[in-house]
C-alpha cells in the first residue's frame, strides 16, 4: 500500500458513508439556528459509533475543512485544534 493509499484507507471504515451523509454538511438553502443545532447533533450520533474518529479529525484539521462535521465536531469546534488559535 503506498502512503496517500494508507492516508486515506481509514475513509472506507467511514460510519457516515452513504445516504446518511447529507447530515454532515449544510444543506443548499439556510438553515435555522435549531435546524443546524438538529442536523448536526444527528451527524455527531453517527460519529459516536465511528472507528476511524480520530484519523477523520486529523484530517479536517490538517486540511483545515471549513465546513460539516468531521470526526465528531463541527467547523466552529475544530477551529482551537488549529495552528495560531
Ligand atoms: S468520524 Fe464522523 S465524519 Fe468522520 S468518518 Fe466517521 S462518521 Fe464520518
Amino acid at each position: 500500500m503506498s502512503s496517500q493509499r494508507a492516508a486515506d484507507a481509514w475513509q472506507v471504515k467511514a460510519a457516515c458513508r452513504g445516504p446518511q451523509a447529507a447530515v454532515f454538511f449544510p444543506p443548499a438553502y439556510v438553515e435555522r439556528k435549531d435546524q443546524k443545532e438538529e442536523r448536526e447533533a444527528r451527524a455527531k450520533a453517527i460519529c459516536a459509533t465511528c472507528p476511524v474518529r480520530q484519523p477523520c479529525l486529523d484530517y479536517a484539521i490538517q486540511i483545515r475543512e471549513p465546513h460539516g462535521i468531521w470526526g465528531g465536531l463541527n467547523e466552529a469546534e475544530r477551529r482551537q485544534f488549529l495552528p495560531g488559535s
